[in-house]
């Protein structure tokens, strides 16, 4: 596609000879799309090369985009004449009633000074600030980053010990983020510049993303969240010689300056420069326009100003492996079966693929793993149970039409009953659900049989063995092309066979990703993901987009199903996002749990709503109560040794609220008594009959407005919230209501947030 820029702009000419296709303005364009507007605010002293410079990378993407250049008007260009600036460039007070797709910020020769004195700082503050609403992303180039990260986040720059003049060698910080698409893991870049980012301040800023760095010259790339700023450290736009006519102005200005790194052959100033940067600055250019600007930029410009959220960054086409694991609903009859291996072989990435025992297949069913617990625990009437089993398996073997000996798969476990004790045959028989299943499924699908006995691994305690196991299974997993795991069990250092706890194939998904550093670990399932609130309560509740581990972890604390609690401790080191999928709808997205939801922008205010009923609160009151350490402590020490779990706590200055199941309401009597028999004056209230309501969202503690929607939403009602905590780390709140009200007030808060 063209590029349209003003008439007559230099850059045209320069352009045209080396067959960039740019278009004036008295040409018409006929495409039936809406051209991208951009506009550049040009800082720099040598406006006609960088307006060159931009133009050219600019040009080189297919999308059709309109030039603007923009001028301060506080300051006079002193390199190029007024001529041009009057042709070719508007002032502020031209475009700020306009909206633009994209908007790039350059450097400028000023690097040196506070931002303060710069002549037009306040002007650019006033660009800045219209950005917001009137641009939909901006690129900001070398000291227009500074000067973005300091008014935007409050970023300093700092002097560097030395100039960062030269080519320098960068590497990638977020590797399946859009920007950087299709980068090699090490590229070159342009640098000129005497100052720097405070690098420390930006990786600990919230709201800040770094992309790439160099090791001689730090952050080189970095965006903010919701991907409206884009900040480049670097000259990606120089042409092969800009750093050699720098060189040589400083020379002439008496600068004495250092030949620059790595530019000139042999480091030799007479040698024609090698250029190592352009297909880079090409394709970081073309990406922007792409998907930052173009890809998530509203039809409508007028649109921007209503801040549309750019669409999350989650590049599954960057991943190369991806585990995956299917429950037993997945794997409950022979159409199921066909599901799973349709999915899996939908995408080359799949290429472990762990197996639960088929589950129900329907509500009256019995699982696989049910039926071998029963069969164990039936002594001699084993057999009831076993032949079910050897039923289930011969008739999904039979509609497949695959060969498969289910008598002697459950002859063995009928052996092993038979000559075993139960201390020999440890969880031996309920693991065989996975097993015999994962045998069958390899045989249909004709990917490898791998036994998790083999090489998942427990220590003599019975704790899970992560080191042993991760190096024992990858040696293994990578030995094969596609592989069936078989989930939930692996074996003691004596070879018995041994189980994770029920629902235990998450957590083996969870270790053949880990183990064999996979991009995704899918979890398939019946539902689409993970869903906002309780489908008991909330008609059709949406399903959650995407949410962090932490979040993932209180809501299971909260009472949400979806994964085994300990599935993400294994994949939680390695950053290995999951995916909630669902079997029976393959295409609907599910549940993305991440390690850090900043990196995408999909968000929902708040990840999900979950409660039960059955809670009490108990508060004792004495003075000094909370002050006092001493005291603190004795009453905590008293609701432990009745072995009351507190759900949530909180306190006055004479006082302590408590948050329990009434389940405890004994235990708590008793404690009411030791406490008020061996702390003078203390006094105990409970209120029972209550429900407990944890709403969950990252971004409780720093946006206002979710508490305010909750409280509003039960205000509304005139529902009493009989306890309020804000919840600790940021990630909660946690409610107490009558559980007359339970419902209402679960639905009143749905109703606010889906
Ligand atoms: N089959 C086992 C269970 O029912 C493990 C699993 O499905 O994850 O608990």
């Amino acid at each position: 596609m063209p590029i349209k820029v003003p008439n007559n702009l230099p850059a045209v000419e320069i352009l045209t000879k080396e067959n960039v296709f740019v278009m004036t303005d008295t040409r018409a364009m006929t495409q039936d799309i809406r051209p991208l507007q951009i506009l550049i605010l040009n800082l720099m002293p040598t406006k006609v090369e960088t307006e060159t410079q931009l133009t050219r990378l600019l040009g080189n993407s297919p999308l059709q985009v309109e030039l603007e250049l923009l001028q301060t008007s506080t300051h006079k260009a002193k390199n190029v004449s007024e001529e041009h600036m009057i042709a070719f460039y508007k002032t502020f007070d031209q475009v700020r009633n306009k909206y633009y797709d994209g908007m790039i910020i350059t450097g400028a020769p000023v690097e040196m000074m506070e931002f303060e004195e710069v002549e037009y700082w306040d002007e650019l503050c006033e660009i800045m600030e219209w950005s917001k609403t009137h641009v939909h992303s901006t690129f900001y180039i070398c000291w227009g980053a500074q000067a973005g990260l300091y008014y935007h986040y409050g970023i300093k720059k700092k002097v560097l010990p030395k100039k960062a003049f030269g080519v320098f060698l960068h590497t990638l910080e977020y590797k399946t983020g859009m920007l950087f698409r299709g980068f090699d893991d090490e590229f070159y870049v342009p640098h000129s510049r005497y100052t720097g980012l405070d690098d420390e301040a930006v990786f600990a800023h919230p709201d800040l993303r770094v992309i790439s760095t160099s090791p001689d010259v730090g952050i080189f790339a970095l965006k903010s969240n919701d991907d409206k700023h884009i900040f480049i450290t670097g000259h990606s736009e120089y042409d092969g010689d800009t750093l050699r006519k720098e060189y040589l102005r400083d020379i002439e200005n008496g600068l004495d300056p250092e030949v620059p790194y790595n530019y000139f052959p042999d480091d030799d100033p007479s040698k024609e420069p090698q250029v190592s940067w352009r297909s880079c600055a090409n394709l970081l250019y073309s990406n922007w326009l792409n998907y930052f600007v173009y890809q998530s930029t509203p039809f409508d410009l007028n649109d921007i100003k209503t801040g549309n959220k750019p669409k999350h960054e989650l590049v599954t086409d960057d991943f190369d492996l991806i585990t995956v694991k299917f429950g037993g609903s997945s794997l409950a009859d022979a159409g199921q079966f066909r599901k799973v291996a349709e999915i899996v072989k939908s995408d080359s990435r799949r290429r472990f693929v762990v197996a639960s025992a088929p589950g129900k297949r329907n509500s009256d069913d019995i699982k696989i793993t049910d039926l071998l617990l029963k069969s164990q625990a039936a002594g001699d009437g084993a057999d009831e149970y076993l032949n079910l089993i050897e039923e289930r398996y011969r008739g999904i073997a039979d509609e497949l039409n695959v060969e498969f000996d289910a008598k002697a798969e459950v002859d063995a476990i009928r052996e092993k009953l038979a000559s075993e004790t139960a201390e020999e045959l440890l969880d031996y028989v309920p693991s065989r659900g996975e097993y015999i299943g994962s045998k069958l499924l390899a045989k249909y699908m004709g990917f490898d049989f791998i036994d998790a006995g083999e090489f998942i691994k427990f220590d003599a305690e019975g704790n899970y063995d992560k080191e042993t196991t991760e190096k024992l299974l990858s040696d293994e997993l990578f030995k094969h092309e596609f592989a069936i795991i078989p989930g939930f069990y692996g074996s003691m250092p004596d070879g018995r066979i041994k189980t994770f706890s029920r629902g235990g194939s998450d957590i083996t998904g969870a270790i053949v990703a880990a183990s064999t550093g996979s991009d995704l670990y899918e979890n398939w399932t019946d539902v689409s993901g993970l869903l906002m609130a309780d489908p008991r309560i909330v008609e059709k509740p949406v399903s959650v987009p995407l949410i962090t581990y932490r979040e993932l972890r209180e809501l299971s604390y909260l009472g949400a199903e979806v994964l085994h609690a300990d599935t993400v401790f294994q994949v939680a080191s390695k950053g290995i996002p999951i995916n909630i999928k669902n079997t029976n709808a393959p295409l609907d997205a599910g549940t993305l749990i991440v390690n850090n939801a900043r990196y995408y922008s999909d968000a929902q205010d708040i990840s999900g709503l979950s409660g039960a009923r059955g809670y009490m609160n108990v508060t004792v009151q004495l003075a000094h109560l909370n002050e006092n350490s001493d005291l603190r402590e004795k009453v905590l020490d008293v609701f432990a040794s009745k072995g009351i779990k507190i759900e949530t706590m909180m306190t006055g200055v004479d006082s302590m609220s408590f948050l329990v199941k009434e389940s405890f309401k004994d235990a708590v009597e008793d404690a009411i008594s030791e406490i008020k028999g061996s702390m003078d004056g203390a006094t105990a209230e409970t209120l029972g009959g209550l429900a407990m309501i944890g709403v969950v969202g990252r971004d409780m503690g720093t946006s206002p407005n979710i508490a305010i929607k909750i409280l509003s939403a039960l205000a509304a009602l005139k529902i009493n919230i009989k306890f309020l905590d804000h919840g600790a780390g940021n990630l909660h709140m946690i409610l107490a209501v009558d559980e007359k009200d339970y419902e209402n007030a679960i639905k009143a808060i749905y109703q606010q947030f889906a």
